[in-house]
């Protein structure tokens, strides 16, 4: 393909993608297919000479679409959203083109740098403490990961790197491997389960603090300071905390034992530029790492998952790698983080940010913020449903009241129709379902139709099953 075909092929294939989101919601948004549907569908080997672009284009109908679950549709409730925005998707197709890897300022200065200063603008539409804010002589900042699983892994070996040398620093003769296998990192047991991983991942202990139904599962101060205590009793290191909420930091602000404290705020962080929203994230003045992701609800795509710290050191310290081919004329002003900064995500940012402006990206947040208060009205109107948690963002959890099978029943039915796709969770041995409002385009239509799609299976499966 030359850039003459490419100007062509690029103008159809927008077309393509203009065409797909404006029809979306025609497409069941659930597919029906089998594991292994696709293999059959395509040869068993890459075609020796090449094919032409029609013939991919065709195979997108053909063999792809049957097997996507419709992330963008309106009637998309499951999980949480993931990003898609117009402005996003143009800076994506730019960032492609110029292809730069930013491991380091000099492999491409404007892809650090954009970085850098695009964390700074959204830092500061959070309201982050100055201490995360980079600018030009701060000694924190923001640096984008590609999920928030990666951000949880990252601050936990940072703060296990961190522990160890504050051990090494008062105790130099002490074993590293006898510090490492007493470490102890602390985790809600409400917590993604990536933070569990996380913990495999860097090998140490990670503890579940228990949480109650009746402190709206949040994870208490006091519960965390009692199994700290109790494990250094044990010769145990406490050394991380990871947390969706903040106030249990605010209980442990003492923390003589520098003990990293990292909120993951991954889908609630978006909410945050609302001043409404914004006291959730009250007690981050206590934490050493945040994260969240753009890429779910802040309509930049996927991916862009947003890191901050409040000491850049801490993170240099733990990744600093400095071999021969990366050193560069302005290392020490450039250096900006461990890698320094990877691909031109930050592109993604800069034009979402710019052309839907902080109002604009306000207004869509609080917009599915009123349609998840408009489908609560709807269930807590019909007695025959309770809800099963406090509606704060984007997000309800429901079911029938009654057993978990007459639940479970209700959400394969739903599931099996492919109009809207739930997924649910369990809550204190409850089987709930959750209505996440995910997609750009969902407007109140969409949401009184999943209500009466719902309600309707809800009658079926009360007269099949006793509940
Ligand atoms: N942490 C929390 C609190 C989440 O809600 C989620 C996903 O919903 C994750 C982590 C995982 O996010 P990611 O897929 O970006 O790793």
């Amino acid at each position: 393909m030359d850039a003459a075909e490419f100007r062509r092929r690029g103008k159809e294939m927008v077309d393509l993608i203009a065409d797909y989101l404006e029809n979306i919601e025609q497409r069941p948004v659930y597919p029906d297919v089998e594991p292994g549907y696709l293999r059959s569908l395509i040869p068993e080997e890459a075609p020796e000479e090449p094919d032409t672009y029609e013939d991919v284009v065709k195979d997108i109908e053909r063999v792809i679409m049957p097997g996507v679950t419709h992330w963008h549709s309106p009637y998309f409730y499951a999980y949480f959203p993931t990003a898609n925005s117009f402005p996003a998707m143009l800076a994506d197709m730019l960032s492609g083109a110029i292809g730069c890897i930013g491991f380091s300022w000099a492999a491409s200065p404007a892809c650090t740098e954009l970085e850098t200063v695009m964390m700074d603008w959204l830092g500061k539409m959070l309201k982050l403490p100055e201490d995360f804010i980079a600018g030009t002589h701060g000694q924190g900042g923001g640096v984008i990961q590609g999920t928030a699983s990666e951000a949880t892994l990252v601050a936990l070996l940072a703060a296990r790197s961190r522990a160890v040398r504050m051990i090494l620093a008062s105790d130099p003769q002490r074993p590293e491997t006898g510090i490492t296998s007493k470490l102890v990192a602390y985790s809600s047991d409400q917590a993604h389960c990536s933070v569990e991983r996380a913990g495999m991942i860097a090998g140490v202990r990670m503890k579940k603090i228990p949480t109650e139904q009746s402190d709206k599962y949040a994870v208490q101060g006091e519960t965390l300071r009692r199994m700290i205590q109790e494990d250094k009793a044990a010769g145990l290191i406490p050394f991380y905390v990871r947390t969706e909420h903040t106030h249990p930091l605010l209980q442990y602000s003492g923390n003589a034992e520098k003990i990293w404290m990292h909120i993951d705020a991954a889908y609630a962080g978006s909410s945050f530029i609302c001043p409404e929203f914004r006291p959730l994230l009250n007690g981050i003045e206590f934490a050493d790492s945040f994260n969240f992701n753009p890429h779910k609800w802040l309509l930049v795509n996927f991916d862009c998952s947003t890191m901050w710290v409040r000491k850049r050191s801490d993170l240099i310290g733990a990744f600093k790698m400095d071999p021969l081919y990366l050193k560069h004329d302005h290392q020490e002003s450039g250096r900006y983080f461990y890698t320094d900064n990877s691909l031109f995500r930050s592109l993604k940012m800069w034009f979402v940010f710019r052309m839907y402006g902080l109002k604009g990206l306000q207004d869509y947040i609080r917009k599915h913020v009123e349609l998840a208060k408009e489908f609560e009205s709807l269930v807590r109107a019909d007695q025959r449903f309770e809800i099963s948690a406090d509606v704060v963002l984007g997000l309800v959890c429901f079911r029938l009241k009654g057993s978990n099978e007459v639940n479970e029943t209700l959400l394969k039915r739903i599931n099996n129709g492919r109009k809207i796709h739930l997924v649910p969770c369990q809550l204190s041995g409850q089987f709930v379902l959750r209505f996440a409002v995910c997609a750009r385009t969902t407007e109140s239509r969409h949401i009184r139709e999943a209500w009466r799609l719902i309600t309707q299976l809800a009658e079926e499966v009360m007269q099949e099953l006793p509940h």
